[in-house]
């Protein structure tokens, strides 16, 4: 395992990164029984801060919930171990990968008793624009995945669970095989739902248009602010179902997520969007949010959670 930070938290101890390991026969291993955030701290002028830390980490319980997985720690006792495994590496800007997952409770499918063992891990490390930095800047070339999204009442989208990330595994790599950026899912009723990591954004005429929590996605954070932030600003916003082809006619398109933060889509499926790269709404979409960090947006929702004085 290539070595990123120094310190893991796992199971309530900082462990040097060689050492937080986990036995072959681990359950979420075999099954994908865990549950997962993917979280950016900033380092912005008012000293190191979380983004919507706390709104991750209820998301984490409420994937748990899903499942009736028992995560052993508090809220409070995740916040702190995030924020204990950011300083220790002596990180200002991060990815916190916090997981809980079922352990070591023998290979039946669903472990009998009161007694299962949920281990939890907090790993902090770098993390730079998740589709490149010329992506961010130019827009990135995106396909339809011949692969949809998974249906409703089959396995549960909202829970950001390890066995949902198969459906976008098998979208990313097809995607990146026949040379795009990502892939966009369909829900099985063939309207859009999502990237393999990242919420959908549309803008026709001004106005954002965005598949809603019931197209089979995950209702993202970053999905959530953007949505927040345009509304602040005046620019309407509607959540609705979307036929496929809103992507070819879309004046501009973006995706977004805490690794992918707002990346441009500039074409899909080889048609270039009418913005062909970054268009006037996304770009002030982008400043709008990477303002909370360099301190030209006021953190007016109270989404930045300090950590360490500048
Ligand atoms: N959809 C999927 C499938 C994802 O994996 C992610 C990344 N967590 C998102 C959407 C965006 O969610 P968020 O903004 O909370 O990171």
């Amino acid at each position: 395992m290539t070595k990123l930070a120094d310190k893991i938290w796992l199971n309530g101890q900082m462990v040097a990164w060689e050492d937080a390991k986990v036995h072959v026969l681990t359950h979420a291993l075999h099954y994908g029984t865990s549950v997962f955030e993917g979280i950016r701290a900033y380092d912005t002028p008012n000293g190191s801060v979380g983004f919507r830390l706390r709104d991750h980490l209820i998301r984490l319980e409420d994937s748990a919930r899903i499942y009736g997985i028992k995560i052993p720690y508090t809220l409070d006792q995740m916040i702190a171990a995030c924020k204990d495994t950011l300083t220790a590496n002596g990180l200002k800007s991060a990815y916190w990968r916090p997981v809980a997952f079922l352990g070591e409770n023998g290979l039946g499918v669903t472990p009998k008793g009161d007694n299962i063992k949920v281990d939890f891990a907090v790993a902090a490390f770098p993390w730079g624009a998740y589709l490149g930095e010329e992506g961010l800047q130019k827009g990135v070339d995106v396909c339809i995945s011949s692969w949809q999204r998974a249906a409703p009442n089959t396995i549960p989208t909202a829970a950001k669970m390890g066995g949902n990330y198969l459906s976008s595994y098998l979208i990313g790599k097809e995607a990146r095989g026949r040379g795009y950026a990502e892939g966009i899912g369909l829900g099985t009723d063939g309207r859009l739902s999502e990237g393999a990591g990242e919420n959908l954004f549309l803008i026709m005429n001004g106005k954002i248009h965005t598949p809603p929590v019931a197209a089979s996605i995950l209702g993202g954070i970053t999905r959530d602010s953007i949505i927040k932030l345009a509304r602040a600003d005046g620019i309407e916003v509607i959540e609705q179902a979307l036929p496929r082809e809103m992507m070819y006619l879309a004046d501009e398109i973006f995706m977004c997520g805490t690794a992918a933060e707002i990346t441009p889509i500039r074409s899909v499926d080889d048609i270039p969007t009418r913005a062909a790269g970054p268009g006037k709404v996304t770009k002030r979409l982008m400043t709008l949010f990477h303002g909370l960090f360099n301190g030209t947006t006021e953190d007016r929702f109270g989404w930045l959670d300090p950590i360490q004085a500048p």
